[in-house]
């Protein structure tokens, strides 16, 4: 049994930021070993405009190409009603990501919208969503600090996940978009938001940029959550946010998770060669550690250590 699922957003938020452009052939390559190792839900692309985010402009391709695969459910990034008309073409789409920011001054940096008129938008997306039947998550960016208004209050966040459980989501993401936090700030702020979300699942976006993303994911698990936004190699970060570097890495965790006996159901070997492969798409350099460490040592040794 899966005690805890990873959900993989490298072919988004990994390739997003890629000064290349990575091909869809390549994308298409990274998924598959993604899927090869277990992983289930990948965020697959965002339907964002070409000329804002050309490492994007294949969406469509992508998603053409992921549809055929079974074994995964895709989930798309969106940020506007037209974003969702070209994703909802694609049958496949499992989820839509949307994005808010629980400070004005990054939301109006990131997508240029106060956070009331991107609520706005999001609820007419929302009702179509749940008319074509796909599953809608409400993203919240920089849930612990903001590059520009500094430490954000739990109230901000916790105002948002309050009106987006009421408005019918089917999962809320935290997202620590510059690598802020701290455990003890993940473990008060994600009690908080479970206990306001109810019923609704809850999942943590964490960032590598300290070093503390794999103490903040233990700490968000302890405190009762059990999804997690990872990318393999630790790829990607974020365009808009001055400061952010580096996704946690899919493979730190569930090598941690591992460790603990906490079940995750992947392929911890083929995970590292989807890893790999990460690696060698991305200019920078990896910020996933273990992956590092098994090329000196056998699998068996770094599980070992
Ligand atoms: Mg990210």
């Amino acid at each position: 049994m899966r005690e805890v699922t990873i959900i993989d957003v490298s072919a988004r938020d990994g390739l997003q930021i890629e000064p290349n452009v990575v091909s869809t052939e390549d994308k298409i390559e990274l998924i598959n070993r993604l899927i090869a190792a277990g992983i289930n839900k990948i965020e697959t692309t965002s339907f964002v405009h070409p000329e804002k985010v050309p490492q994007m402009a294949d969406a469509s391709e992508v998603m053409n190409k992921v549809a055929t695969k079974a074994e995964v459910d895709p989930i798309v990034l969106i940020p506007n009603m037209k974003g969702f008309e070209r994703a909802s073409a694609h049958g496949r789409v499992y989820e839509i990501n949307w994005i808010s920011s629980a400070t004005e001054t990054f939301n109006k940096k990131n997508i240029n919208r106060s956070i009331d008129e991107n609520f706005k938008i999001f609820e007419s997306v929302l009702r179509e969503a749940k008319l074509a039947g796909i599953r809608v998550c409400f993203s919240i960016a920089v849930s612990f600090g903001c590059p520009y208004e500094g430490h954000v209050p739990e109230e901000n966040v916790l105002k948002l996940v309050e009106r987006a459980t009421k408005a019918g989501v089917d999962r809320i993401g935290i997202a620590d978009t510059i690598g802020i936090a701290t455990p003890n700030e993940v473990d008060s702020l994600i009690k908080k938001v479970l206990d306001v979300a109810g019923d609704t699942p809850v999942s943590v976006h964490l960032h590598d940029t300290r070093g503390f993303g794999a103490a903040n994911a233990y700490a968000a698990y302890l405190a009762g959550l059990r999804i997690f936004e990872t990318s393999i190699s630790g790829i990607g970060g974020c365009p808009f946010a001055p400061g952010s570097a580096g996704n946690l890495a899919t493979e730190d965790l569930v090598y941690l998770f591992k460790r603990m006996g906490i079940q995750t159901n992947i392929n911890f070997e083929k995970l590292l060669d989807a890893a790999d492969f990460a690696a060698s798409l991305s200019s920078k350099e990896s910020l996933g550690r273990v992956r590092r460490l098994n090329r000196e040592r056998t699998i068996e040794e770094v599980r070992c250590i």
